[in-house]
């Protein structure tokens, strides 16, 4: 018998719409352009895969007013990062608007060859803080593990583009006996993160090797998995997949949304699967332009990741990736967005907006200001309606600050 989930994924499919009340609705997927496909097909991740958009005539034969922007761009895409969009995310996508918020994640653009000075190809660092190839430790407690350079479809602003799909000819082969044994031999390491490309690709019995060979080493407590399919590739979430899952706990995966309308019905069977599995979950979203830059639409994408038993966790600004300048809001904005969602909805489903610092410092949290000002006596600090407060300090527990005016040029990375 069929869950209750998958009883609604069978009804009569919706289009996706685009008002705010539209968006808060989880919807089935719109299968009318793929409608011949059995329905066994359809939910094999593995046809997914098989049938992801990967040229420029099935995206033309899918959309049918594609912009020059969007035609140049395929063209382009072999050589900096490949065009993949899996059938089930491509029924997202609204084919006469070129503005539709799943469409600028995914369709390559001219504008991904306009590169300004400030952006680059390897925006955190990773590459000079990898002591092995395949790993990156640049915080003293933690490694990311890239197990693959390749996704189920992918995202036009991705930090990595460098590295995945191989198009820019990066040539990424993991080693994971080698990754592993670095593992091994650094035992201040206590924590894991498989990444990518996206790990979940991989095949249950390769993923379940990983996972056991990492869970044998002592000093890792903790492994994580960053993964974007379940909202790319939700077929992939199989119930024999999730309970080989449950023998590795503490695991931990943060997914990657960006828009309401990536929340289907498929998605959410998807995420239960993995919560009802223990496994707890945190979103993960980029600032991008005409995505997700508007309070209502991030007010409707945590309220529903909420509803799928995910916590909002990061929201980044995006990356200085070369080419990415068209999708990149500015940090002010961000910093409005936070400033309306603080006190006015769930604070449990706030996300921390952070910028990763260029070059490979690290995570670096941005909020609003809420402390009008501080010393010795009080601090001023002010509440999400902008009323003022007051507060005693405790003198003897105040440290020094150095205000920004003090900051020699020689401090600056
Ligand atoms: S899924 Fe993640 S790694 Fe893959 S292209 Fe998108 S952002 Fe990059």
């Amino acid at each position: 018998m069929k869950d209750p989930a998958t009883q609604e994924i069978t009804k009569a499919s919706q289009k996706v719409g685009n008002s705010t009340e539209d968006l808060k609705v989880f919807k089935a997927c719109n299968r009318e352009w793929w409608g011949a496909v059995s329905e066994e097909d359809w939910n094999d991740w593995r046809w997914q895969l098989k049938n992801r958009i990967q040229r420029l005539s099935q995206l033309e034969s899918f959309v049918s007013q594609l912009s020059e922007e969007e035609r140049n761009g395929a063209l382009l895409s072999g050589s900096k990062l490949a065009l993949g969009i899996t059938p089930h995310f491509a029924t997202l996508m609204d084919p006469s608007d070129s503005a539709c918020p799943i469409r600028r994640q995914v369709v390559p653009n001219i504008e991904e060859t306009q590169t300004s000075s400030w952006e680059m190809a390897d925006p955190c660092g990773e590459d000079s803080h990898s002591p092995v190839s395949g790993i990156v430790h640049r915080y003293p407690d933690r490694v990311l593990f890239l197990v693959t350079d390749r996704c189920a479809s992918y995202c036009r602003y991705c930090t990595r583009s460098r590295l995945v799909s191989n198009a820019s000819g990066y040539d990424f082969h993991p080693n994971l006996d080698r990754q592993l044994d670095y593992i091994r031999k650094t035992p201040q390491i206590r924590d894991v993160l498989l990444s990518g490309g996206d790990p979940l690709l991989l095949s249950d019995s390769k993923l379940e090797f990983l996972l056991k060979e990492l869970r044998s080493i002592p000093h890792v407590e903790f492994v994580r998995i960053g993964s974007r399919i379940p909202i790319f590739l939700p077929q992939r979430i199989t119930e024999s997949f999730c309970e080989m899952l449950r023998k590795f706990h503490p695991l931990f995966i943060s997914i990657h949304c960006n828009h309401p309308a990536e929340l289907t019905l498929e998605v959410k069977l998807a995420l239960t699967r993995l919560a009802d599995a223990g496994v707890p979950l945190g979103n993960q979203s980029v600032l991008l332009k005409g995505v997700n830059d508007d309070v209502d639409v991030m007010k409707v994408l945590i309220h529903k990741l909420l509803m799928c038993r995910v916590r909002p966790y990061y929201l980044y600004q995006c990356d200085l990736i070369a080419g990415s300048s068209h999708l990149r809001t500015s940090v002010r904005k961000g910093l409005e967005i936070m400033d309306q969602l603080r006190g006015h909805t769930t604070g449990y489903g706030i996300p921390q907006y952070v910028i990763d610092a260029p070059g490979g410092g690290g995570k670096v949290p941005v909020n609003p200001e809420y402390i009008l000002s501080h010393n010795d006596e009080r601090l001023v600090i002010r509440n999400f309606e902008g009323k003022i407060f007051e507060y005693p300090e405790i003198p003897d527990t105040c440290s020094e600050k150095k205000s920004c005016q003090n900051i020699s040029e020689a401090e600056l990375v």
